[in-house]
């Protein structure tokens, strides 16, 4: 019916030279809702935003749902912004209320793109693709707000294509490598943990980050292939550091919830290079996020628990930003918790957080889950985190993620720079 009506208000369009409006909605964090709440309160919900939505709206408007959290809005004959804007925040007002649904309050919040006819488009495909578009660059704003397609976000999505195609070939010609970045025990001053993180030796590019790439290889699932890359080659640092006498190192491996839920081969693979290459499970811990917990397919806890059994521990990656849920962490045999950055960014004027981290690290201790603190930058913030008990520290007071070689200089030269006692069996200097 939606298309119908769209191919019609494109040739009413057309006859009268008049333009007209289509919004492209999507709820956000509905799907953690769904997943936390189940399926009937999802149902309900849907159900209620459509009405607050169609409340919004004028009798001759179209509200349709498209699927799953995604609706769209024609409004016929409106190209005015000031219109658009008390159309979409209104919107946009009344989903961020709560929603009370069997005895839970709930909020949510909306995302808006906005694309009108016949300006930004000329057919019907375009049309709804821009609105689309300029969804996404809502969403990537920071939620909650409305953006209008503007050609810019077509020259980003044709940077993604190029992207994406450079991509394939970065693997084959190996341009992916991994650098890594100290762990340090707090107590001791030991390193013999270090986070393996993913960079790309673009031709011409540059050096690009895992934020210039992750995202979209996860969207093409390249990131199976590049997670693979990243697998092995940790493996083969921590065997190369473990033979040179750091006889208990581990690297840690992020992967990202797509590499649980697309990966239907590769990982037994990656068990069984590191029994090709002699090197037990215990040398590489998986950090994995909340999010992942948070889904319900048997596959997730039978590929984790497959992990296990292999000795492999897991870290919850970025704690404290998500749901940050107790029962996951008993749940699934998590090892360590890695505190996000952004309670430590300011650990020394901000009581809020310093009290927030050594809950943590309590409550941590008492599931025996150890603690590993991000984004430590300065000695303040390594000595207070020190007192409250926190295991380990990683950060730029440290050291800044290092390629290989360096990482080893590091590892030699650092128990002389900071006094740091070195890994046991670690060869003297
Ligand atoms: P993350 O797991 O939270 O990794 C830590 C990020 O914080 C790294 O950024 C690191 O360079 C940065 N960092 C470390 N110490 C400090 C500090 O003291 N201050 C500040 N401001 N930042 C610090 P990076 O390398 O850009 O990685 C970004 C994210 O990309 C990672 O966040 C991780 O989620 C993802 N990522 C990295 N490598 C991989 C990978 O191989 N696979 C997957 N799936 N994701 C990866
Ligand atoms: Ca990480
Ligand atoms: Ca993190």
């Amino acid at each position: 019916m939606l298309y119908d009506r769209l191919a019609l208000e494109i040739k009413k369009s057309n006859r009268t030279h008049t333009p007209f409006t289509l919004l492209f909605i999507d709820l956000d964090n509905f799907k953690e809702v769904n997943d936390s709440l189940g399926h009937d309160y999802g149902d309900s919900l849907l159900k209620e935003a459509a009405s607050r939505i169609q409340e919004c709206t004028r009798e001759s408007d179209m509200v349709a749902r498209l699927g799953g959290d995604e609706f769209t809005v024609i409004l016929p004959e409106v190209s005015e912004e000031l219109v658009i804007e008390r159309i979409a925040n209104d919107i946009i007002k009344s989903l961020a209320k709560p929603f009370y649904e069997h005895d839970e309050k709930m909020y949510i919040s909306a995302s808006i793109g906005v694309s009108m006819y016949s300006v930004d488009a000329n057919d019907l495909a375009t049309l709804l693709k821009n609105a689309d578009q300029a969804m996404y660059s809502a969403k990537n704003a920071g939620r909650n707000q409305l953006a209008y397609f503007t050609p810019d976000l077509q020259t980003s999505l044709i940077h993604r294509i190029r992207l994406s195609h450079e991509m394939r070939e970065a693997l084959s010609k190996q341009q992916f490598f991994v650098e890594y970045q100290p762990i340090v025990e707090l107590s001791s001053n030991r390193i013999y943990k270090a986070e393996g993180l993913v960079r790309w030796a673009h031709p011409f590019r540059g050096l690009l980050l895992p934020s210039e790439f992750i995202s979209l290889a996860e969207d093409n699932g390249l990131i199976l292939e590049i997670g693979d890359q990243v697998f092995k080659e940790a493996a083969n640092q921590a065997k190369k550091l473990r033979d040179s006498g750091y006889s208990d190192f581990q690297i840690t491996v992020n992967k990202s919830p797509i590499q649980f839920l697309r990966d239907d081969f590769l990982y037994k693979a990656q068990m069984e290079f590191m029994q090709k290459i002699g090197l037990s499970g215990d040398a590489i811990v998986l950090e994995i996020t909340e999010g992942l917990l948070l889904q319900t397919q048997p596959i997730v806890a039978e590929k984790l628990a497959y992990f296990n059994s292999n000795g492999i521990e897991l870290a919850l990656d970025d704690f404290g930003t998500g749901y940050s849920s107790l029962s996951y962490l008993k749940k699934f045999e998590i090892e360590y918790i890695k505190i996000d950055r952004a309670f430590v960014c300011d650990l020394e004027i901000n009581e809020a957080n310093k009290s927030i981290v050594e809950a943590v690290i309590v409550m941590a201790h008492k599931l025996g889950i150890k603690v590993i603190a991000e984004g430590v930058e300065t000695v303040e913030q390594k000595d207070i985190l020190a007192g409250m008990g926190c295991d380990f520290g990683q950060g730029y007071f440290f050291a800044r993620p290092l390629s290989s070689e360096k990482f080893e200089e590091y590892l030699r030269f650092a128990g002389e720079l900071f006094g740091f006692c070195q890994t046991r069996g670690a060869p003297k200097v």
